[in-house]
């Protein structure tokens, strides 16, 4: 079974955000595999006789997202990259991502991370998946291929839900899936001497697909002013009392 995990290479969930000219900017926080994709990457790791390819649609640092995959145990990994990419959107990067699933060819299953944490879309899934014209298995807790078949669980409020469908399909998967491995140091040993295949929009035979929406504007939020006061001396029940004072006073309750 041949499966292809689309992982993205995203600033360090602790970076911060800022908005730097109207555009979004995470300054020079350290980059890492978008910590959905690693679930995605351990889902694909243990279904049975899985062959498992890693792929990304980035700039040159995206190759350290498709080594840690390559590190976890993937088999393969390879790269779109193409300046015509940039500023894409997401259904840009589906279509990018779908053509270079068919090229890959004999792909049963594609998995991807519910959402990338820099902009948290969580939608390019579906809509590789549409432009595939294969199902769509969203937001999977569990995952288990067989018998020309996907099937899911998804956990939500009142239980769980069961989805069937043929494969080949698209699936993206929730932290339920289970813990992803850390890359064992020969894995990474193997990872850092791979050589990753960096296809551009030529090799995939397409053009570059254009954007349709646009974020013309971002905006940081108000900046809210907090005022600490720390009360002490006297007794807990003083202090305790004293607080309850202000609490009312600042109209909290
Ligand atoms: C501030 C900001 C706002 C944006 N808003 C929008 C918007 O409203 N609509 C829109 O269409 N685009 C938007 N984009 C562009 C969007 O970030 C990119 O198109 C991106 O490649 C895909 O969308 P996503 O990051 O939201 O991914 P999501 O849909 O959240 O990602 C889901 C999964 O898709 C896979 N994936 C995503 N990108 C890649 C990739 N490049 N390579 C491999 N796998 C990938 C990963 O498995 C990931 O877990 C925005 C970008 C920024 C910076």
């Amino acid at each position: 079974m041949k499966i292809v995990v689309c992982v993205k290479q995203v600033p360090d969930t602790a970076a911060k955000l800022t908005v730097v000219n109207g555009k979004a900017s995470w300054g020079d926080a350290a980059l890492v595999i978008n910590p959905w994709d690693e679930y995605a990457v351990e889902a694909a790791l243990t279904q049975d006789g899985a062959e498992v390819v890693a792929l990304s649609m980035g700039n040159e640092s995206a190759l350290d997202a498709l080594k840690h995959a390559l590190a976890m145990g993937a088999k393969e990994a390879i790269l779109v990259s193409d300046p015509a990419l940039a500023g894409a959107d997401s259904q840009a990067t589906a279509k990018v991502l779908a053509a270079a699933v068919k090229k890959i060819g004999g792909v049963d299953l594609v998995l991807f991370g519910r959402q990338a944490v820099d902009s948290d879309g969580g939608i390019t899934a579906a809509q590789t998946a549409r432009v595939l014209g294969w199902p769509i298995l969203s937001l999977a807790a569990s995952l288990q291929t067989g018998g020309g078949t996907v099937k899911v669980t998804r956990s939500i409020e009142e239980g769980q839900q069961m989805v069937e469908g043929k494969l080949p399909a698209v699936v993206s998967v929730v932290k339920d899936i289970g813990e992803p491995r850390y890359p064992s140091f020969m894995g990474i040993r193997k990872a850092s001497r791979a050589q990753i295949p960096a296809w551009t929009l030529a090799d995939l035979g397409i053009a570059a697909p254009t954007a349709v929406v646009r974020w013309p504007e971002l905006m940081s939020p108000p900046l809210r002013e907090v005022m600490c006061e720390t009360i002490t001396g006297g007794s807990p029940e003083e202090i305790a009392a004293i607080l309850a004072d202000r609490i009312l006073a600042e109209k909290v309750i």
